[in-house]
């Protein structure tokens, strides 16, 4: 049996599931046996939902300590239910609480675990293709272990309902947890107060880097992205000095964004911020070193101090708008 660890939303799949439950259901097959799932919260639908993907059995597990998300309880979950099940292997999806989870699990049980897996060739050990460096790096890596641990990254696979599909059949799951187990649990869940559009859904996005000095500077770059209908970015070292909240920071820690148009201004162009700006059109890059990596990856370059360009980009864009 392979047992896949699906979060919901309200009983919905995250994409991440889905994508997971893609893979989890071709490595079952593999196998030939069966693919179940272990959700948090039964949630009204879940059971059809990933029935959709093969799932046969849903283990909903059931303990009044757990209200919401417990990484160490979900992860002593998960390793009873795999104490009981003995699958052949569990995957999560590569998000945040997939990867913490499975990491506990895989302590727990001494047992090595793979991140960000694309491609998985199952045998007494497993190949597996996976992502290295927020996805500039693929690795052909050898799972090994009496269960094979592994999360599947996210964007990365076409995900694919099954034919006929009846729906799973759900069972209770009670686990037995200890206080240590519920020592760090969710508290409470903050919305963003930031205003203005979207990171992720942003035509265009003004970034800016160490290079613009401080958070009051950054008050250019907020009028560029007013007048361009732009949102704001920044790199880690503006999050760092305490310029920008994170909510803004674009890179591997940080937010991945696909734009027509970016524009970092004063950032070097670091293979982390990188990864998070690779999917956008076009680059215009600010910067006063010509040998900056940005440069290298820009398809524009402005070669200057971002304090003179950006006031004179925002005073032409302003007179051009006025004169239109
Ligand atoms: C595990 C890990 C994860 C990370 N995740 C991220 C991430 O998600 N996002 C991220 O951004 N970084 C991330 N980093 C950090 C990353 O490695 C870099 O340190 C960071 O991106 C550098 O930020 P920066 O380009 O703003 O600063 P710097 O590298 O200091 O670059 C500043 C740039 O500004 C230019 N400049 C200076 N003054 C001016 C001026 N007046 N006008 C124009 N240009 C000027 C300089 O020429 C320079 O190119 C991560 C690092 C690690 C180890």
């Amino acid at each position: 049996m392979i047992l896949s660890f699906v979060e919901h939303e309200d009983g919905k799949p995250e994409d991440s599931s889905v994508e997971m439950l893609t893979l989890a259901r071709d490595v079952a097959g593999q196998h030939d046996v069966p693919l179940e799932a272990v959700v948090f919260s039964a949630g009204e639908g879940v059971a059809e939902a990933v029935g959709a993907f093969g799932v046969e059995t849903v283990h909903v597990v059931d303990h009044d300590g757990i209200r919401d998300y417990a990484p160490e309880a979900w992860a002593e979950s998960v390793n009873q239910l795999v104490s009981e099940l003995e699958p052949e292997a569990v995957l999560a999806p590569g998000s945040e609480r997939g990867h913490e989870v499975l990491a506990h699990v895989a302590s727990k049980r001494g047992l090595p675990m793979a991140a960000n897996c694309l491609d998985v060739t199952a045998g007494e050990a497993y190949e597996l293709t996976r992502q290295r460096w927020g996805g500039t790096l693929l690795e052909n890596a050898r799972l090994t272990g009496e269960t094979k641990l592994l999360t599947v990254a996210p964007n990365e696979i076409s995900t694919e309902q099954i034919a006929d599909p009846n729906g799973a059949t759900t069972r209770e799951f009670q686990p037995t947890l200890a206080d240590e187990d519920l020592r760090v649990g969710l508290v409470e869940i903050e919305e963003s107060d930031e205003e203005g559009i979207p990171l992720g859904e942003a035509r265009i996005v003004v970034s800016g880097g160490r290079g613009v000095g401080s958070a009051e500077e950054f008050d250019k770059l907020e009028e560029l992205a007013d007048l361009l209908d732009a949102a704001i970015g920044s790199s880690r070292a503006a999050v760092n000095e305490g310029w920008r909240s994170h909510d803004d920071q674009v890179g591997q820690t940080g937010a991945k964004i696909s734009p027509t148009l970016y524009i970092p201004c004063g950032i070097s162009g670091a293979v982390q911020h990188m990864v998070g700006c690779k999917g956008a059109e076009n680059i215009l890059a600010i910067n006063t070193d010509p040998e900056a990596a940005i440069v290298d990856h820009a398809d524009y370059a402005v070669i200057a101090d971002l304090h003179e360009v950006v006031p004179a980009l925002n005073e032409a864009i302003r007179e051009q708008k006025d004169g239109a």
